[in-house]
């Protein structure tokens, strides 16, 4: 079957950005999704005014805004003292600074959110059970194989097929998704079940030798966003096997009483192991395009994961404005993204490093975060938020 509508694989939030970003230059697409539905999973994702961005320019923030949490600070404490060491104030002097403003969402309802923006846009069809199986090229136009043997023609492609893309691995053998070894809890216990010493409110950051936890608000009926990150190696790549919450507390048995309360909350966690996708020098092969996790999953230690998805598609609008000729814009998107997003993925790493400091490493860390004035703090963010 041959079609005018672009094709996009994967409906996760690379792939439904995707289809709002090429609407936005009047280009019809079919998203093809391989779940049956696009189930409420996974838990807390941070927008920064970055993300907040390119979700106003791909015209998804109207739909997107009411879902999210408006945190009012950023703090980050040291996990065995328990001393507050760097604060960023999220008002309205960040929102002057940066462009936008900071934002956390659990992913289900940015993804409800995109969900909206897509059904509402006459440009866009969803399709769930389409897994893509594999796509080649074909003189001016792309064909697609889907899982139920239907076999697609489109002017182009899409690839958002997440961090284990099966087509990322057909349009180029040498990528690799790497482990880091790290393994990441997430729990989301419901606000009202927690103390009130626990500042829930805002997004905190508590760096411990050897881990560290990330904790914030999201969602409605309002939760709390519990994510643990420890040194391991996890052989299922699944983004939610179940985990024991003894596993966490032995991990971070010597963190400061505050925070083991707040470890101690949950009575469920998942967990899913680090991964990073290596190995790229394009993304683009003719008139096929990676995008999010796809083209770059990475390690979430700078809380870029869903901006840098949303980033590439906010790019491809811009480059479609300049050329409507699909390969020429996918050249140009990977040619301005590649540098951007490989520091990004570096940098992810890096800050696991320096968050996990132990010995006089840690302590060196945190008399640099207690002296430092938050305007530098920021400053050393700024090529991230207002960067692209
Ligand atoms: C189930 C799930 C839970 C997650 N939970 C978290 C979390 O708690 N915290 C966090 O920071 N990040 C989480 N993420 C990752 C986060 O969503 C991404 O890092 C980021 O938003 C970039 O999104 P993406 O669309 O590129 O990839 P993804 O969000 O992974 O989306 C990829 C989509 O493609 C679909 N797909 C895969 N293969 C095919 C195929 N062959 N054909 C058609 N469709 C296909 C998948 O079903 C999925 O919907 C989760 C991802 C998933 C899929």
């Amino acid at each position: 079957m041959t079609g005018t509508n672009w094709l996009v694989a994967g409906g996760g939030i690379a792939g439904l950005a995707g289809a709002l970003a090429l609407a936005t230059r009047n280009v019809p697409s079919l998203v093809m999704e391989q779940a049956e539905d696009f189930a409420e999973v996974g838990a807390g994702l941070q927008l920064g005014p970055n993300a907040v961005e390119a979700l106003q320019q791909i015209g998804a923030w109207d739909a997107v805004a009411p879902k999210c949490i408006i945190p009012p600070e950023i703090h980050i404490h040291d996990a065995l003292g328990g001393g507050l060491m760097q604060r960023v104030i999220l008002g309205q002097k960040f929102t002057d600074r940066f462009g936008a403003p900071y934002r956390v969402i659990h992913r289900a309802e940015l993804q409800r959110g995109l969900l909206e923006a897509c059904r509402a846009n006459p440009l866009i069809t969803l399709q769930n059970g389409a897994g893509v199986t594999s796509a080649v090229l074909t003189g001016d136009s792309v064909q697609a194989v889907l899982s139920d043997n239907r076999h697609l023609k489109a002017p182009a492609l899409l690839v958002a097929d997440g961090i284990r893309s099966k087509l990322r691995k057909e349009m180029f053998p040498d990528s690799l998704v790497e482990a880091p070894p790290y393994v990441i809890y997430r729990s989301l216990p419901a606000l009202h079940t927690l103390p009130a010493s626990v500042n829930a409110e805002c997004v905190n950051l508590w760096l411990y030798p050897g881990g560290h936890v990330v904790h914030y608000p999201v969602g409605h009926p309002l939760h709390l966003n519990l994510v643990a990150v420890t040194r391991g190696i996890l052989a299922r790549s699944s983004w939610s096997t179940p985990a024991n919450g003894e596993e966490v507390a032995n991990y971070f048995s010597r963190a400061c009483p505050a925070l083991k309360q707040i470890l101690g909350l949950p009575d469920k966690w998942l967990k899913w192991p680090a991964a990073n996708v290596v190995g790229m020098s394009q993304w683009n092969l003719g008139r096929m395009l990676l995008i999010g996790d796809a083209a770059h999953g990475t390690v979430p230690f700078l809380a870029q994961g869903a901006a840098m998805a949303l980033e590439d598609v906010a790019v491809l609008a811009r480059q479609l404005a300049r050329t409507a000729d699909p390969a020429a814009a996918f050249a140009a998107t990977s040619s301005e993204r590649l540098p951007r997003v490989a520091r990004l993925q570096a940098e992810s790493l890096r800050s696991g490093r320096v968050y996990h400091m132990k010995g006089t490493f840690r302590n060196a860390r945190n008399m640099a975060l207690r002296f430092m004035p938050e305007a530098s703090f920021l400053q050393r963010l700024s090529w991230i938020y207002q960067g692209y």
